[in-house]
């Protein structure tokens, strides 16, 4: 059988039925240069070397995986593991992403970079890329958000990015997806858009599902090496869904694995008060592709709610969408309250701050030991929580 990576997506860049490209007209010649590029340097043994040079000397990679002996005991069934993405420079998978997207853009001849940010950690990562290859770093950014996430705006400006406010409409990521766009569009001949997760239209979701592929090779690799076996179970939290794919990817064609991604419950399972799109949405069109999303009764994305900023999306990567009706992976949903006490009960028993992103696929494996009596469960660790730190103790305290 063909490896699954191989077989999807589609030349137009459909997974089954999801995916593709709804470009306004004047952007339809760029996202096809990028995908002739992106063609083109995924084959180049330079442009590979140089990603691995990267990876290696600048990131950090690769990232280890740990044994979370107290919590395996504490929850009782299951040995549990974690891919330690938070220990990737800049504290997050997102870099693995970002680095490559900018050393396309230098492949590419051109000499900027921009992109929208919601809780600002894509902008980070993007502006760090920037930094590194001594481009400029365009980022827009609602108002709200800037205001909300400020160590993030301040990160950015350090890192030498310019900072767009974007001042209509909600003022947040919505809203800064449209201006950056239409900045884009106006500067698409030096200029690289850089998108955040396995979301957009093509090329985006299969190009940053590649990016981070890296994730899952090593993982694999790891666990073996560890435990002299594969694990049997395998979880990551879906927003966008990057890290997801990053470590999926190494088990894909592992039939005896399991894979679950894990979305935030939120408060509860009314439309609002979570972001759990592929556990409640429905087929639609967002941001120029096909997906799986969350609509209110107008048919608009709908307001989405969670603890962690960075699962705050209304849609999902086209590639969930498709893996979900396959029945390849499994969808599940962790709340706010079971994932805060995950992000207290790794701090206080591994030594290990999580993102509160990251504890969303620590809540499931700790609720899932039980299940799966002498197993093993390995999540992504997709960050870590140092940006957490101030919200968590502000509002909940120090747990116990
Ligand atoms: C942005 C972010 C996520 C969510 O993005 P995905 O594309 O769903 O992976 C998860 N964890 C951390 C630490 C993040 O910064």
């Amino acid at each position: 059988m063909k490896p699954y990576l191989k077989t999807t997506p589609t030349r137009e860049g459909f997974f089954g039925e999801y995916g593709g490209a709804m470009l306004p007209p004047p952007l339809v010649p760029h996202f096809e240069e990028i995908a002739a590029a992106y063609d083109k340097l995924s084959k180049s043994a330079e442009y590979m070397n140089d990603l691995r040079y990267i990876r290696k000397h600048f990131q950090g990679r690769p990232t280890p995986i740990s044994y979370l002996k107290n919590l395996s005991d504490m929850a009782g069934g299951a040995q549990i593991y974690a891919k330690r993405e938070d220990l990737n420079h800049t504290g997050a998978h997102k870099l693995n992403h970002c680095m490559a997207e900018g050393l396309m853009a230098k492949y590419m001849g051109k000499t900027k970079l921009i992109a929208e940010t919601g809780a600002g950690q894509h902008g980070v990562a993007l502006a760090t890329a920037a930094a590194y290859f001594g481009m400029e770093c365009e980022i827009h950014m609602g108002e709200v958000d800037m205001a909300k996430e400020a160590p993030n705006v301040v990160r950015m400006k350090l890192l030498g990015a310019t900072v767009v406010p974007v001042t209509f409409g909600a003022k947040t990521l919505k809203e800064a997806v449209d201006s950056a766009f239409g900045s884009y569009m106006e500067q698409a001949d030096k200029a690289l858009f850089g998108i955040g997760s396995v979301v957009g239209p093509h090329p985006f979701p299969m190009m940053v599902r590649d990016f981070q592929k890296v994730v899952g090779i090593e993982a694999r690799e790891q666990f073996i090496e560890m435990t002299g076996e594969l694990p049997d179970v395998v979880a990551a939290c879906v927003g966008g869904g990057s890290n997801a794919m990053g470590l999926f990817s190494g088990f894909f064609d592992d039939e005896g694995v399991e894979l679950f991604g894990v979305e935030p419950g939120g408060t509860s399972s009314k439309l609002g008060d979570h972001a759990a799109t592929l556990t409640y949405g429905v087929d639609g069109d967002i941001h120029g592709f096909r997906t799986k999303m969350l609509v209110d009764d107008a048919g608009e994305p709908a307001p989405v709610n969670t603890l962690a900023s960075g699962l705050d999306y209304p849609g999902v990567g086209p590639e969930h969408a498709h893996l979900q009706k396959t029945g390849r992976v499994n969808y599940t949903v962790a709340d706010d309250k079971e994932s805060l006490q995950a992000f207290y009960d790794l701090s206080r028993h591994e030594g290990i701050i999580p993102a509160l992103e990251s504890a969303h696929a620590l809540a499931f494996a700790l609720r899932e030991a039980k299940n799966h009596m002498g197993k093993s469960i390995l999540i992504n660790l997709s960050g870590r929580g140092d940006k957490d730190i101030d919200f968590v103790a502000e509002t909940y305290g120090f747990g116990e």
